[in-house]
């Protein structure tokens, strides 16, 4: 399959076997996976036969909300723990009930969410299922109809958000607009551009592209880099609108 971008490029999408290595490549089938993009900031998951699944039914348009959640969720919290693999850690030994020690390690650090509204929301429980009672904040980002540019109507931020590590939680990665405006209010808050990771389902090739090159030492982990963007900037093959699949339809 290859898609039509909005620069009009054309490119193809890479596909892979996938399924259990104990079965001959004959017998798996073929699936699309996540473009790779030149960009040692981003992290995509691991392409496997269970992610793969779980984007197959949230890109189902005949998928019903409850399963879009569902699925959703669990996206969510695979990109979740890697995110906090990228958060650093210290040397932590303990000993175990049989009075044998266990050489280990901890993490060293506060953390916050910051959601951007509404999609980013429906990330915030996935982060909570990892961090019990994590602080969350909120920004509300929305595109001026006639400027075509994102423009900043709300943000509410832990006080201290200097001091911690920023999961920013947005499950749609078009143009990056958003994303970006949200990295310079958090930059204005005083968290350096190392200590923010951004968390997202699907990415376009621009958004990343855009982001990348204005901000290379913010991660980004995601779990998929799509084909393109259309003439509305939806992504392609994409998903359609997350929030309205999430929260409305
Ligand atoms: N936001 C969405 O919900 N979907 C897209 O495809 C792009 C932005």
């Amino acid at each position: 399959m290859s898609t039509r971008t909005q620069q009009g490029v054309s490119s193809p999408a890479p596909e892979k076997d996938l399924g259990p290595t104990y079965r001959p490549a004959a017998e798996k089938p073929t699936a699309t996976v996540s473009k790779e993009v030149p960009f040692e900031n981003v992290h995509i998951l691991p392409q496997t036969p269970q992610l793969i699944a779980l984007l197959t039914m949230i890109r189902d348009r005949n998928t019903e909300r409850g399963d879009f959640i569902f699925y959703s969720n669990r996206i969510i919290r695979l990109l979740v723990e890697e995110g906090l693999n990228h958060l650093p850690v210290v040397a932590h030994s303990v000993t175990t009930p049989v009075g044998k020690d266990y050489a280990g390690v901890k993490f060293q650090g506060k953390i916050c969410g910051v959601s951007i509204m509404r999609a980013g929301e429906s990330m915030e429980q996935g982060l909570r299922d990892c961090c019990r009672s994590v602080r969350i904040g909120k920004i509300l980002i929305q595109r001026n109809e006639s400027t075509c540019q994102p423009h900043l109507f709300y943000e509410k931020l832990p006080t201290d958000i200097a001091d911690r590590w920023v999961l920013l939680l947005d499950p749609m990665f078009a143009t990056g607009g958003s994303a970006m405006m949200a990295i310079e209010v958090l930059k204005a808050k005083g968290v350096p551009e190392d200590r923010i990771l951004f968390l997202n389902i699907i990415a376009s090739p621009e958004g990343v592209g855009n982001f990348s090159k204005k901000f290379p030492k913010v991660r980004v982990v995601t779990s998929f880099i799509d084909q393109g963007l259309n003439e509305k900037n939806y992504i392609v093959p994409g998903l359609g609108d997350f929030g309205d699949r999430f929260y409305t339809l």
